[in-house]
């Protein structure tokens, strides 16, 4: 069984029907939608959409959503991360990142980013497709594009913040309303040798004089639950520089498009959506 992504380019214009149509047809099917911008400039735009088996894929389906673009081909190896559930604490892989539990540190593979997190703690047990899908989502926006200031919202065991200070050697402001999960995102941030990158400290939503005094960021990750994100995109769009990246998650598929809609009434728009079971991680841009 073999992933397989259909993909075509075009202007923001004309790939935005096509994500919409992608989104409608397989998007309920779980499929995975996504819609990248290449290069801003130039108003270049990819659509690409995700088959989990490449034998099973209705093509004609698949070029009748694309037109009048026509979608490239592209077989993919088979990534079977999803299989694996943070929950039994078995590694979990998300892009290049591998999350794993200390007993499992002898499957880090030299080109691997690890993030090692301690049984048991702080971590929300739906949460690791949320989590992998920002963790795979922060992966590819800093491929494209270097963060200066990162802030991890909701950081529970710091998974996020310290994959990133990783991947990207930069500081990142990791804040949590829960002061256990502080304490434990502080630990974690030591054992995965990144302390001095990750700031942590306790803060309800971005109220708190540590956000402000860091503010504002070009990368927010906030991995929490729709209902406070789309009451919170007011003050998020207070903190997020021009051009600057928000990636969310925590959201049901269904929820998705009434965050989208809080966001745009604040200048925030969509760029890409990554699903992952019943869950979606979006990526926005101010
Ligand atoms: N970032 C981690 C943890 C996500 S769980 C990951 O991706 O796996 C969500 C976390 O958000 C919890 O630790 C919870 O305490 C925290 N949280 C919930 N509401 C919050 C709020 N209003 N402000 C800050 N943190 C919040």
């Amino acid at each position: 069984m073999t992933q397989v992504r259909f993909h075509a380019e075009g202007s923001r214009a004309s790939v935005t029907p096509v994500f919409d149509r992608l989104d409608a047809r397989f998007g309920e099917e779980g499929a995975p939608v996504s819609m990248v911008e290449l290069d801003e400039a130039a108003d270049r735009h990819e659509v690409s959409v995700y088959f989990e088996d490449g034998d099973e894929v209705d093509a004609d389906a698949v070029h009748a959503a694309f037109a009048p673009l026509s979608p490239a081909r592209e077989d993919l190896p088979d990534i079977d991360w999803m299989a694996s559930v943070l929950a039994d604490l078995k590694p979990v892989r998300a892009g290049r990142f591998l999350v794993h539990g200390a007993h499992d540190r002898h499957q880090v593979r030299p080109h691997d980013l690890a993030i090692e997190i301690e049984a048991g703690q702080a971590f929300g047990t739906g949460h690791h497709e949320t989590t992998a899908g920002c963790l795979e989502m922060a992966g590819r926006l800093i491929a494209r594009r270097r963060p200066r200031r990162v802030l991890d919202l909701g950081t529970g065991s710091a998974v996020l913040a310290i994959g990133v200070a990783k991947l990207a050697r930069i500081a990142v402001t990791a804040t949590d309303i829960d002061p256990v999960a502080v304490r434990v995102a502080a630990a974690n941030a030591r054992l995965n040798g990144v302390h001095t990158l990750v700031r942590t400290s306790v803060a309800t939503g971005l109220e708190g004089g540590e956000i402000r005094e860091r503010a504002p960021f070009d990368l927010i990750l906030a991995n929490i639950l729709a209902g406070p994100l789309m009451r919170m995109a007011p003050q998020m769009a207070a903190v997020l520089t021009p051009g600057g990246d928000l990636v969310l998650s925590g959201i049901l598929a269904r929820q998705r498009r009434a965050v989208l809609a809080a966001y745009r009434g604040q200048g925030i728009y969509h760029r890409a959506t990554l699903w992952r079971g019943d869950w979606v991680t979006l990526h926005l841009s101010r």
